[in-house]
């Protein structure tokens, strides 16, 4: 058994193309995909009527400021404003945000009724390709963690990871803050807890794996949840991420092009440098941090002078490959693993 599973943390043949079959843009192509999760039929902008025409910006009485949530830096150069949105870079620690968001009230309010993207969550082919990279990350952190089979996942959404998860004997608590989805969570047997992590009274040692997935980038301040995290999990406990990873070559070429940027809900956005901060930060140590997804699609498109996400432009050259891209951190996730570290959060 323990064989098996250093094998399978050494073998990078094998993690691969484990990571290649729940690419998307490699197992049905990007255009396909897109049109076939109804990607393409998403409201962009549901923000746009909010647009000042003065300032190109959402109406200031709408949304508040913030300054770095990882290192505290006052707001630094402003790379773009998408969707009415202003992102600026962090110079100290590399990340890249939104410093104006929008109110609590409103963005709790847009949740609410936000049914698009949970249409495209469900639809059969994103399913497909969710329960392989549900199962690649649980097998991750099943390999450090042995026999123990208690696991959080935060921000449960429809609960497909929950429920691979219990499939696999796991016992498995979602959280999910949406009423709707935390109903329908509970409908389909999943214990849920409906509130945030630090307003929960969760015992220490109650989980031995926390999991984000797609999680820190919707959060207006990711250290809290850090922080609780941290005071959770047992001193072997593993926390699993996954968040969008703004030093992918997909965004590097196509800046606020990238679907990735739309200030409404994604308001922090990770590299290597900012998440391996944010995490030393609040106490973690990191076991794993890697690439998944390349987009290597909407990459060829764009080399291709062809629509990013419906063109299909064939591979542009023999030496983008999935091996390359992943090599440099170059995916469009960061999937990560880490455990409390043997000292207190600063
Ligand atoms: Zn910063």
């Amino acid at each position: 058994m323990k064989e098996t599973r250093t094998e399978w943390l050494k073998d990078a043949q094998l993690r691969l193309d484990r990571k290649n079959a729940f690419d998307a843009s490699l197992v049905v192509g990007t255009a396909r995909f897109n049109r076939d999760t109804g990607r393409d039929r998403m409201v962009r902008q549901p923000f746009a009527k909010f647009i000042d025409p003065a300032t190109n910006l959402i109406q200031l009485d709408m949304t508040r400021s913030r300054v770095c949530p990882v290192c505290g830096a006052p707001p630094g150069r402003a790379l773009f404003v998408k969707d009415g949105f202003r992102h600026v870079h962090c110079e100290s620690c590399d990340l890249i945000y939104v410093s104006l968001i929008l109110r609590e009230d409103i963005l709790t309010q847009y949740w609410r009724e936000e049914m698009v993207w949970k249409s495209v969550l469900k639809s059969e082919p994103q399913l497909e390709m969710d329960i392989l990279k549900f199962g690649y990350g649980l097998d991750l952190a099943a390999a450090y963690l042995g026999e123990e089979r208690d696991l959080l996942d935060i921000g449960a959404g429809n609960g497909d990871f929950v429920l691979l998860a219990q499939e696999r004997d796991w016992r498995a608590v979602a959280m999910e803050l949406n009423l709707e989805s935390a109903a329908s969570l509970e409908s389909a047997g999943i214990k849920v807890i409906v509130k945030s992590l630090e307003l929960s009274d969760i015992a220490p040692g109650s989980f031995s794996l926390i999991t984000m997935w797609e999680v820190l980038e919707h959060l207006t301040e990711p250290k809290t949840i850090l922080y609780e995290v941290h005071r959770i999990l047992p001193e072997n406990g593993i926390l699993l991420i996954l968040v969008p990873n703004v030093g992918s070559l997909v965004t590097r070429l196509l800046h606020e092009r990238s679907d990735t940027f739309g200030g409404h809900s994604h308001l922090n956005h990770f590299n290597q440098a900012s998440l391996t901060k944010l995490l030393n930060l609040m106490g973690f140590e990191i076991l794993e941090m890697e690439t998944v997804i390349t987009e290597l699609g909407a990459i060829n498109n764009y080399l291709s002078f062809a629509d990013p996400y419906l063109g299909e432009a064939p591979p542009f050259s023999p030496t983008l490959t999935p091996d390359f891209i992943h090599e440099n951190l170059w995916g469009s996730r960061l999937l990560v693993l880490a455990r409390p570290a043997k000292r207190d959060p600063s």
